[in-house]
């Protein structure tokens, strides 16, 4: 029996039946390809002739041959499409991973957050700071004007003082973001905005590595914010010392912080 089969819109043939299994092999030939032979009335394809289980493509709608098409998720792909709906699929699973992180304009809101809880705590001791430079040197009365900065009787004192206060900041700062990093998964502006800093397998952080956060933001303070323009960035939106302490900032409620 000698077979036709049509090719974009032309026929071609005429060909043995085991020619036209090589050609099927090759891919020339498809399931909805469309053969004839002396006696038929029409034109059939191929996979309803020879008998072959079709799918229907998720993408091109074509009856398709069963075997080489690819399942995903329930659809069936044919092996043309496939390339280009895999970049698809990869491409969404990409933008789903990205919306799970945290972006630049909330992550600078919880900074404003935590600055403002901080400032609560710091104003009443540079209150208390005043106070006693005041003491020290009064801007009136006996020792004031010029005369104060000549005073040079209790300047160690004095310095000693200042450098307390300076150090009590930092150590409050540094006690605030390390102790809350570290037992709740993020500060109090963070856990206010629904957000936690996680590792990058989405656990929690340990003290040492709240630490070395806390000090990898100082150096982010040092590059000009340079970085934490960096989360506008990157498609994980790490900041510097994101990168430092192998951290991730994301949303409480996304799907992978249940992992954690
Ligand atoms: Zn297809």
């Amino acid at each position: 029996m000698s077979w036709y089969y049509g090719v974009d819109g032309r026929s071609q043939g005429p060909v043995e039946e085991t020619t036209l299994q090589t050609l099927e092999l090759s891919g020339a030939i498809e399931w909805n390809t469309p053969v004839w032979c002396a006696g038929m009335a029409g034109w059939k394809p191929y996979g309803e002739i020879f008998r072959r289980p079709s799918v229907q493509c998720h993408e091109c709608e074509r009856s398709v041959d069963q075997e080489p098409a690819i399942r995903y998720r329930g659809l069936s792909i044919c092996p043309r499409c496939a390339p280009l709906f895999f970049q698809k699929v990869r491409e969404g699973l990409a933008s789903e991973e990205a919306a799970q992180y945290c972006g630049f304009w909330i992550r600078f809101s919880a900074r404003m957050l935590d600055g403002l809880i901080l400032a609560a705590l710091t104003i009443p001791l540079s209150i208390l700071n005043q106070v006693i430079i005041f003491r020290t040197y009064p801007l009136t009365g006996p020792g004031a004007g010029m005369e104060r900065f000549e005073n040079t009787a209790r300047l160690g004192e004095f310095l000693t003082i200042q450098a307390a206060f300076v150090l009590i900041s930092l150590v409050l700062g540094f006690a605030y973001e390390v102790y809350f990093v570290a037992r709740f998964g993020g500060t109090p502006g963070k856990l206010l905005l629904r957000m936690r800093i996680v590792r990058s397998d989405f656990s929690r952080l340990t003290y040492g590595r709240s630490a070395i956060r806390f000090f990898g933001k100082m150096l982010s303070d040092l590059t000009m914010y340079i970085g934490y323009i960096m989360v506008g960035f990157d498609p994980q939106r790490r900041a510097l010392h994101d990168y430092i302490a192998d951290t991730r900032v994301i949303k409480r409620d996304s799907r992978r912080e249940t992992r954690a």
